[in-house]
Protein backbone atom coordinates (compact mmCIF):
# COMPACT_ATOMS: atom_id res chain seq x y z
CA UNK A 1 0.00 0.00 0.00
CA UNK A 2 1.17 3.49 -0.84
CA UNK A 3 0.01 7.08 0.99
CA UNK A 4 0.48 10.49 0.01
CA UNK A 5 3.90 12.70 0.67
CA UNK A 6 1.68 14.25 3.40
CA UNK A 7 1.15 10.81 5.14
CA UNK A 8 4.10 10.05 5.24
CA UNK A 9 5.34 12.83 6.29
CA UNK A 10 3.51 12.62 9.27
CA UNK A 11 4.54 8.82 10.59
CA UNK A 12 8.11 9.85 10.20
CA UNK A 13 7.56 13.03 12.30
CA UNK A 14 6.45 10.48 15.41
CA UNK A 15 9.64 9.02 14.73
CA UNK A 16 12.03 11.88 15.15
CA UNK A 17 12.65 12.04 11.66
CA UNK A 18 13.57 15.97 10.75
CA UNK A 19 11.34 17.75 8.71
CA UNK A 20 9.54 20.94 7.95
CA UNK A 21 6.50 22.00 9.24
CA UNK A 22 3.62 21.82 6.35
CA UNK A 23 -0.36 21.37 6.33
CA UNK A 24 -2.54 19.25 4.22
CA UNK A 25 -5.20 21.14 1.92
CA UNK A 26 -8.97 20.26 0.04
CA UNK A 27 -9.22 23.42 -1.56
CA UNK A 28 -7.95 26.76 -2.26
CA UNK A 29 -8.93 28.79 1.08
CA UNK A 30 -7.41 25.79 3.32
CA UNK A 31 -4.10 25.83 1.21
CA UNK A 32 -4.05 29.91 2.17
CA UNK A 33 -5.09 28.92 5.61
CA UNK A 34 -2.40 26.43 6.13
CA UNK A 35 -0.06 28.99 5.06
CA UNK A 36 -0.81 31.68 7.25
CA UNK A 37 -1.10 29.21 10.03
CA UNK A 38 2.55 28.10 8.73
CA UNK A 39 3.90 31.97 8.91
CA UNK A 40 2.73 32.28 12.33
CA UNK A 41 3.78 29.26 13.55
CA UNK A 42 7.40 29.67 12.05
CA UNK A 43 7.73 33.07 10.57
CA UNK A 44 8.62 32.04 6.83
CA UNK A 45 7.68 34.02 4.55
CA UNK A 46 8.14 30.82 2.01
CA UNK A 47 6.03 28.25 1.26
CA UNK A 48 5.79 25.61 -1.06
CA UNK A 49 2.62 24.05 -2.79
CA UNK A 50 2.87 20.38 -3.50
CA UNK A 51 0.40 18.50 -5.63
CA UNK A 52 -0.35 15.00 -3.33
CA UNK A 53 -0.28 12.51 -5.72
CA UNK A 54 0.76 8.64 -5.58
CA UNK A 55 3.33 9.29 -8.29
CA UNK A 56 7.30 10.84 -7.99
CA UNK A 57 8.44 13.41 -10.56
CA UNK A 58 5.73 15.87 -9.74
CA UNK A 59 8.20 18.75 -9.54
CA UNK A 60 9.02 18.34 -13.48
CA UNK A 61 5.33 18.18 -13.96
CA UNK A 62 4.47 21.78 -12.82
CA UNK A 63 2.76 20.46 -9.53
CA UNK A 64 5.68 21.44 -6.70
CA UNK A 65 5.55 25.72 -6.31
CA UNK A 66 7.53 28.15 -4.81
CA UNK A 67 5.28 30.92 -3.58
CA UNK A 68 6.83 34.25 -2.02
CA UNK A 69 3.38 35.13 -0.68
CA UNK A 70 -0.14 34.17 0.34
CA UNK A 71 -1.23 35.28 -2.73
CA UNK A 72 1.17 33.33 -4.81
CA UNK A 73 0.27 30.32 -2.28
CA UNK A 74 -3.43 31.08 -3.13
CA UNK A 75 -2.08 31.48 -7.59
CA UNK A 76 -0.45 28.03 -7.38
CA UNK A 77 -2.95 26.01 -5.22
CA UNK A 78 -5.81 27.27 -8.03
CA UNK A 79 -3.68 25.72 -10.56
CA UNK A 80 -2.41 22.76 -8.99
CA UNK A 81 -5.92 21.25 -7.51
CA UNK A 82 -7.90 19.73 -10.09
CA UNK A 83 -5.05 19.63 -12.25
CA UNK A 84 -4.20 16.24 -14.22
CA UNK A 85 -0.65 16.07 -13.35
CA UNK A 86 1.55 14.11 -15.84
CA UNK A 87 4.45 13.01 -14.68
CA UNK A 88 7.32 9.61 -15.29
CA UNK A 89 5.25 7.74 -12.92
CA UNK A 90 1.56 8.37 -13.99
CA UNK A 91 1.68 7.49 -17.53
CA UNK A 92 0.14 9.87 -20.25
CA UNK A 93 -3.10 10.03 -18.65
CA UNK A 94 -1.35 11.32 -15.70
CA UNK A 95 -3.69 11.90 -12.43
CA UNK A 96 -6.14 14.17 -10.86
CA UNK A 97 -5.00 16.21 -8.05
CA UNK A 98 -7.34 16.32 -5.15
CA UNK A 99 -4.96 17.09 -2.30
CA UNK A 100 -2.23 19.65 -2.11
CA UNK A 101 0.37 19.91 0.82
CA UNK A 102 1.45 23.23 1.65
CA UNK A 103 5.32 23.35 3.22
CA UNK A 104 7.28 25.73 4.88
CA UNK A 105 10.39 26.85 2.32
CA UNK A 106 13.79 25.39 2.39
CA UNK A 107 17.04 26.63 2.11
CA UNK A 108 18.56 24.54 0.32
CA UNK A 109 22.50 23.79 0.21
CA UNK A 110 22.28 20.46 -1.20
CA UNK A 111 20.32 17.52 -2.66
CA UNK A 112 21.04 13.93 -1.73
CA UNK A 113 19.03 10.75 -1.95
CA UNK A 114 18.32 7.88 0.48
CA UNK A 115 16.38 4.75 0.76
CA UNK A 116 15.90 1.67 3.10
CA UNK A 117 14.77 -1.35 0.95
CA UNK A 118 14.38 -4.85 1.55
CA UNK A 119 17.06 -6.81 -0.01
CA UNK A 120 15.64 -10.43 -0.98
CA UNK A 121 18.49 -11.89 -1.71
CA UNK A 122 20.19 -11.06 1.91
CA UNK A 123 16.57 -10.80 3.79
CA UNK A 124 18.58 -7.37 5.11
CA UNK A 125 17.01 -4.01 5.40
CA UNK A 126 19.74 -1.93 2.62
CA UNK A 127 20.34 1.96 3.63
CA UNK A 128 21.06 3.19 -0.12
CA UNK A 129 21.78 7.06 -0.72
CA UNK A 130 23.44 8.93 -3.23
CA UNK A 131 24.91 12.13 -3.51
CA UNK A 132 22.66 12.97 -7.21
CA UNK A 133 19.41 13.94 -5.13
CA UNK A 134 16.15 15.20 -6.65
CA UNK A 135 16.69 13.03 -9.83
CA UNK A 136 15.69 9.80 -10.90
CA UNK A 137 17.84 6.81 -9.32
CA UNK A 138 17.19 4.93 -11.88
CA UNK A 139 19.68 7.39 -14.23
CA UNK A 140 21.95 7.02 -11.59
CA UNK A 141 21.90 3.67 -11.24
CA UNK A 142 21.78 3.19 -15.01
CA UNK A 143 24.91 5.85 -15.64
CA UNK A 144 26.88 6.21 -12.53
CA UNK A 145 26.39 3.29 -10.48
CA UNK A 146 29.52 4.55 -8.36
CA UNK A 147 27.44 7.48 -6.66
CA UNK A 148 25.07 4.70 -5.53
CA UNK A 149 26.43 3.97 -1.67
CA UNK A 150 24.38 0.87 0.00
CA UNK A 151 25.22 -0.20 3.27
CA UNK A 152 23.54 -3.80 4.11
CA UNK A 153 21.81 -3.81 7.76
CA UNK A 154 22.12 -7.09 9.82
CA UNK A 155 18.42 -7.64 11.37
CA UNK A 156 20.46 -9.05 14.76
CA UNK A 157 22.23 -6.18 15.35
CA UNK A 158 19.83 -3.17 13.99
CA UNK A 159 20.99 0.12 12.95
CA UNK A 160 24.21 1.71 14.18
CA UNK A 161 25.79 4.79 13.94
CA UNK A 162 28.38 3.75 12.17
CA UNK A 163 26.28 2.88 9.25
CA UNK A 164 24.91 6.21 8.56
CA UNK A 165 28.44 7.75 8.71
CA UNK A 166 29.86 5.72 6.56
CA UNK A 167 26.94 6.23 4.03
CA UNK A 168 26.91 10.07 4.78
CA UNK A 169 30.90 9.82 4.36
CA UNK A 170 30.17 7.78 0.52
CA UNK A 171 27.46 10.99 -0.50
CA UNK A 172 29.84 13.97 0.91
CA UNK A 173 28.16 14.99 3.90
CA UNK A 174 30.51 17.50 5.40
CA UNK A 175 32.00 16.66 8.30
CA UNK A 176 30.27 18.73 10.30
CA UNK A 177 26.73 17.42 9.40
CA UNK A 178 27.71 13.60 10.06
CA UNK A 179 26.47 13.49 13.36
CA UNK A 180 22.93 14.34 12.31
CA UNK A 181 23.13 12.15 9.30
CA UNK A 182 23.61 9.48 11.54
CA UNK A 183 20.67 10.34 13.75
CA UNK A 184 18.34 10.97 10.72
CA UNK A 185 19.43 7.67 9.09
CA UNK A 186 18.92 5.77 12.47
CA UNK A 187 15.19 7.57 12.75
CA UNK A 188 14.43 6.41 9.51
CA UNK A 189 15.42 2.69 10.17
CA UNK A 190 13.43 3.27 13.31
CA UNK A 191 10.42 4.17 11.12
CA UNK A 192 10.68 1.72 8.36
CA UNK A 193 10.45 -1.08 10.98
CA UNK A 194 8.37 -0.38 13.28
CA UNK A 195 6.09 0.57 10.22
CA UNK A 196 6.52 -2.69 8.46
CA UNK A 197 7.82 -0.62 5.55
CA UNK A 198 8.44 -2.58 2.15
CA UNK A 199 10.55 0.93 0.66
CA UNK A 200 11.02 4.03 1.97
CA UNK A 201 12.35 6.75 -0.02
CA UNK A 202 13.46 10.45 0.65
CA UNK A 203 14.18 11.77 -2.73
CA UNK A 204 15.77 14.77 -1.97
CA UNK A 205 17.15 13.89 1.42
CA UNK A 206 18.48 18.35 1.95
CA UNK A 207 21.35 19.50 3.49
CA UNK A 208 20.08 23.03 4.29
CA UNK A 209 22.75 26.63 4.44
CA UNK A 210 22.26 25.95 8.65
CA UNK A 211 23.67 22.57 7.93
CA UNK A 212 20.66 20.40 9.03
CA UNK A 213 20.03 17.77 7.44
CA UNK A 214 15.61 17.54 6.16
CA UNK A 215 13.56 15.46 4.34
CA UNK A 216 11.89 17.04 1.67
CA UNK A 217 10.18 14.43 0.01
CA UNK A 218 9.13 11.04 1.74
CA UNK A 219 7.78 7.93 0.09
CA UNK A 220 6.53 5.27 2.13
CA UNK A 221 5.39 1.52 0.81
CA UNK A 222 4.06 -0.65 3.21
CA UNK A 223 3.58 -4.60 3.29
CA UNK A 224 0.03 -4.94 2.56
CA UNK A 225 0.32 -8.66 4.86
CA UNK A 226 1.55 -6.64 7.85
CA UNK A 227 -1.22 -3.63 7.53
CA UNK A 228 -3.57 -5.54 9.89
CA UNK A 229 -1.15 -4.18 12.88
CA UNK A 230 -1.16 -0.87 11.46
CA UNK A 231 -4.98 0.46 11.98
CA UNK A 232 -3.78 3.98 11.71
CA UNK A 233 -1.54 3.38 8.56
CA UNK A 234 -5.03 1.61 6.93
CA UNK A 235 -6.76 4.07 7.30
CA UNK A 236 -4.50 6.17 5.32
CA UNK A 237 -5.78 4.22 2.22
CA UNK A 238 -6.98 6.63 -0.74
CA UNK A 239 -9.38 5.37 -3.03
CA UNK A 240 -9.13 7.73 -5.19
CA UNK A 241 -5.69 7.24 -6.08
CA UNK A 242 -6.44 3.43 -6.56
CA UNK A 243 -8.15 2.04 -9.70
CA UNK A 244 -11.45 0.83 -9.25
CA UNK A 245 -11.07 -2.78 -9.68
CA UNK A 246 -7.85 -2.94 -7.41
CA UNK A 247 -10.14 -1.16 -4.92
CA UNK A 248 -12.92 -3.83 -5.38
CA UNK A 249 -9.89 -6.66 -5.65
CA UNK A 250 -8.90 -5.09 -1.98
CA UNK A 251 -12.45 -5.54 -0.57
CA UNK A 252 -12.54 -9.04 -1.56
CA UNK A 253 -8.53 -9.97 -0.89
CA UNK A 254 -8.38 -10.77 -4.29
CA UNK A 255 -4.71 -9.97 -5.41
CA UNK A 256 -5.35 -8.33 -8.63
CA UNK A 257 -2.69 -6.48 -10.97
CA UNK A 258 -3.66 -4.98 -14.04
CA UNK A 259 -1.57 -5.06 -17.13
CA UNK A 260 -1.27 -4.15 -20.79
CA UNK A 261 -2.33 -6.77 -22.39
CA UNK A 262 -5.36 -8.77 -23.84
CA UNK A 263 -5.91 -11.93 -22.23
CA UNK A 264 -7.83 -11.51 -18.57
CA UNK A 265 -6.34 -14.23 -16.37
CA UNK A 266 -8.02 -15.95 -13.40
CA UNK A 267 -5.80 -18.35 -11.61
CA UNK A 268 -5.76 -19.44 -8.11
CA UNK A 269 -2.26 -19.42 -6.65
CA UNK A 270 0.40 -16.94 -6.74
CA UNK A 271 2.82 -19.85 -8.65
CA UNK A 272 0.12 -20.77 -10.86
CA UNK A 273 -0.48 -17.59 -11.63
CA UNK A 274 2.91 -16.50 -12.53
CA UNK A 275 3.82 -19.13 -14.97
CA UNK A 276 -0.25 -18.10 -16.50
CA UNK A 277 1.47 -14.75 -17.45
CA UNK A 278 4.62 -16.78 -18.65
CA UNK A 279 2.93 -19.22 -20.85
CA UNK A 280 0.80 -16.32 -22.70
CA UNK A 281 3.76 -14.29 -23.28
CA UNK A 282 5.63 -17.92 -25.10
CA UNK A 283 2.82 -18.16 -26.98
CA UNK A 284 3.21 -14.61 -28.44
CA UNK A 285 0.38 -12.39 -26.46
CA UNK A 286 0.50 -10.66 -23.35
CA UNK A 287 -2.00 -11.15 -20.04
CA UNK A 288 -4.30 -7.66 -19.56
CA UNK A 289 -3.90 -8.85 -15.65
CA UNK A 290 -2.29 -10.78 -12.65
CA UNK A 291 -5.24 -12.06 -10.53
CA UNK A 292 -4.56 -14.84 -7.99
CA UNK A 293 -8.28 -15.78 -6.15
CA UNK A 294 -6.31 -17.31 -3.57
CA UNK A 295 -6.77 -20.78 -2.40
CA UNK A 296 -9.77 -20.92 -0.55
CA UNK A 297 -12.00 -19.11 -2.65
CA UNK A 298 -15.43 -18.47 -2.23
CA UNK A 299 -18.12 -18.42 -5.44
CA UNK A 300 -18.45 -14.96 -4.41
CA UNK A 301 -14.74 -14.26 -4.63
CA UNK A 302 -14.85 -15.68 -7.87
CA UNK A 303 -17.57 -13.91 -9.25
CA UNK A 304 -16.10 -10.63 -7.82
CA UNK A 305 -12.74 -11.64 -9.84
CA UNK A 306 -14.79 -12.55 -13.37
CA UNK A 307 -16.56 -9.25 -13.05
CA UNK A 308 -13.38 -7.35 -12.30
CA UNK A 309 -11.90 -8.97 -15.36
CA UNK A 310 -14.98 -8.47 -17.56
CA UNK A 311 -14.87 -4.67 -16.93
CA UNK A 312 -11.50 -4.14 -18.01
CA UNK A 313 -11.91 -3.12 -21.83
CA UNK A 314 -8.45 -4.74 -22.73
CA UNK A 315 -9.45 -7.74 -22.32
CA UNK A 316 -9.99 -9.77 -25.83
CA UNK A 317 -10.15 -13.27 -24.03
CA UNK A 318 -10.43 -14.93 -20.79
CA UNK A 319 -8.46 -17.58 -19.51
CA UNK A 320 -9.46 -19.29 -16.52
CA UNK A 321 -6.38 -21.94 -15.37
CA UNK A 322 -7.31 -23.09 -11.64
CA UNK A 323 -6.11 -26.36 -9.86
CA UNK A 324 -8.58 -27.85 -7.12
CA UNK A 325 -6.17 -28.82 -4.45
CA UNK A 326 -8.10 -26.90 -1.24
CA UNK A 327 -10.11 -24.84 -4.04
CA UNK A 328 -12.96 -27.67 -5.63
CA UNK A 329 -13.61 -27.10 -9.27
CA UNK A 330 -17.28 -27.34 -9.28
CA UNK A 331 -16.80 -23.75 -6.95
CA UNK A 332 -14.81 -22.27 -10.14
CA UNK A 333 -17.34 -23.23 -12.66
CA UNK A 334 -20.22 -22.81 -10.50
CA UNK A 335 -18.49 -18.79 -9.86
CA UNK A 336 -18.00 -18.72 -13.92
CA UNK A 337 -21.39 -19.61 -14.28
CA UNK A 338 -23.10 -17.05 -11.77
CA UNK A 339 -20.49 -14.51 -13.53
CA UNK A 340 -21.20 -14.72 -17.11
CA UNK A 341 -24.83 -15.08 -16.45
CA UNK A 342 -24.87 -11.73 -14.26
CA UNK A 343 -22.32 -9.59 -16.75
CA UNK A 344 -23.15 -11.12 -20.40
CA UNK A 345 -19.90 -12.75 -21.67
CA UNK A 346 -18.86 -11.18 -24.82
CA UNK A 347 -15.24 -12.34 -25.03
CA UNK A 348 -14.46 -15.87 -25.76
CA UNK A 349 -13.18 -17.65 -22.27
CA UNK A 350 -10.88 -20.73 -22.20
CA UNK A 351 -10.38 -23.05 -19.28
CA UNK A 352 -8.55 -25.24 -17.55
CA UNK A 353 -9.08 -27.08 -14.79
CA UNK A 354 -7.47 -29.99 -12.89
CA UNK A 355 -7.63 -31.26 -9.60
CA UNK A 356 -10.37 -32.07 -7.06
CA UNK A 357 -13.87 -32.19 -8.56
CA UNK A 358 -12.42 -31.76 -11.83
CA UNK A 359 -14.90 -33.99 -13.45
CA UNK A 360 -17.94 -32.35 -12.06
CA UNK A 361 -16.66 -28.77 -12.63
CA UNK A 362 -15.79 -29.61 -16.53
CA UNK A 363 -19.55 -30.84 -16.92
CA UNK A 364 -21.13 -28.02 -15.38
CA UNK A 365 -19.00 -25.82 -17.78
CA UNK A 366 -19.80 -27.65 -20.80
CA UNK A 367 -23.89 -28.11 -19.65
CA UNK A 368 -23.98 -23.93 -18.88
CA UNK A 369 -24.76 -23.03 -22.80
CA UNK A 370 -21.96 -20.37 -22.44
CA UNK A 371 -19.51 -20.60 -25.19
CA UNK A 372 -16.81 -21.99 -22.82
CA UNK A 373 -13.32 -23.62 -25.19
CA UNK A 374 -11.98 -26.49 -22.52
CA UNK A 375 -8.31 -26.74 -22.45
CA UNK A 376 -6.37 -30.38 -21.37
CA UNK A 377 -3.14 -28.71 -20.29
CA UNK A 378 -1.71 -25.42 -19.43
CA UNK A 379 0.27 -25.23 -23.63
CA UNK A 380 -3.06 -26.00 -24.90
CA UNK A 381 -4.88 -23.37 -22.89
CA UNK A 382 -2.46 -20.81 -23.68
CA UNK A 383 -2.41 -21.80 -27.49
CA UNK A 384 -6.20 -21.83 -27.11
CA UNK A 385 -7.02 -18.24 -25.33
CA UNK A 386 -3.97 -16.50 -27.78
CA UNK A 387 -5.87 -18.04 -30.85
CA UNK A 388 -8.81 -16.82 -29.51
CA UNK A 389 -8.07 -13.11 -28.74
CA UNK A 390 -6.46 -12.84 -32.45
CA UNK A 391 -3.13 -14.40 -32.35
CA UNK A 392 -0.01 -13.49 -31.87
P1 LIG B 1 8.80 15.04 -6.73
O1 LIG B 1 9.87 14.09 -6.35
O2 LIG B 1 7.49 14.39 -6.90
O3 LIG B 1 9.18 15.91 -7.91
P2 LIG B 1 9.63 16.62 -4.43
O4 LIG B 1 8.92 16.70 -3.13
O5 LIG B 1 10.88 15.84 -4.46
O6 LIG B 1 8.59 16.08 -5.52
O7 LIG B 1 9.89 18.09 -4.93
C1 LIG B 1 10.60 18.38 -6.10
C2 LIG B 1 11.68 19.44 -5.81
O8 LIG B 1 11.08 20.61 -5.29
C3 LIG B 1 12.69 19.00 -4.77
O9 LIG B 1 13.76 18.29 -5.35
C4 LIG B 1 13.13 20.32 -4.19
O10 LIG B 1 14.19 20.88 -4.97
C5 LIG B 1 11.90 21.20 -4.31
N1 LIG B 1 11.18 21.28 -3.03
C6 LIG B 1 10.28 20.39 -2.54
N2 LIG B 1 9.82 20.75 -1.32
C7 LIG B 1 10.46 21.92 -1.01
C8 LIG B 1 10.46 22.81 0.10
N3 LIG B 1 9.68 22.61 1.17
N4 LIG B 1 11.27 23.90 0.06
C9 LIG B 1 12.06 24.13 -1.02
N5 LIG B 1 12.11 23.35 -2.10
C10 LIG B 1 11.33 22.24 -2.11
MG1 LIG C 1 11.06 13.74 -4.84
Amino acid sequence: MNVHEYQAKELLRRYGVPLLAGKAALSVDEAVKGAEELKAKTGTGVWVVKAQIHAGGRGKGGGVKVAKSIDEVRNHAQKILGMQLVTHQTGPDGKKVHKLFVEQGCDIAKEYYCALLVDRATSHVILMASSEGGMDIEEVAAKTPEKIIKVDIDPAIGYQPFHGRKVALGIGVPKESMNKAASFFGALYKAFMDLDCSMCEINPLVLTKQGDLVALDAKLNFDDNALFRHKDVAEMRDPTEESEAETEAAKYDLAYISLDGTIGCMVNGAGLAMATLDIIKLHGAAPANFLDVGGGATKEKVTVAFKIILKDPKVKAILVNIFGGIMKCDVIAEGIIAAAKEVNLAVPLVARLEGTNVELGKKMLAESGLRITPASDLTDAAKKVVAAAGGR
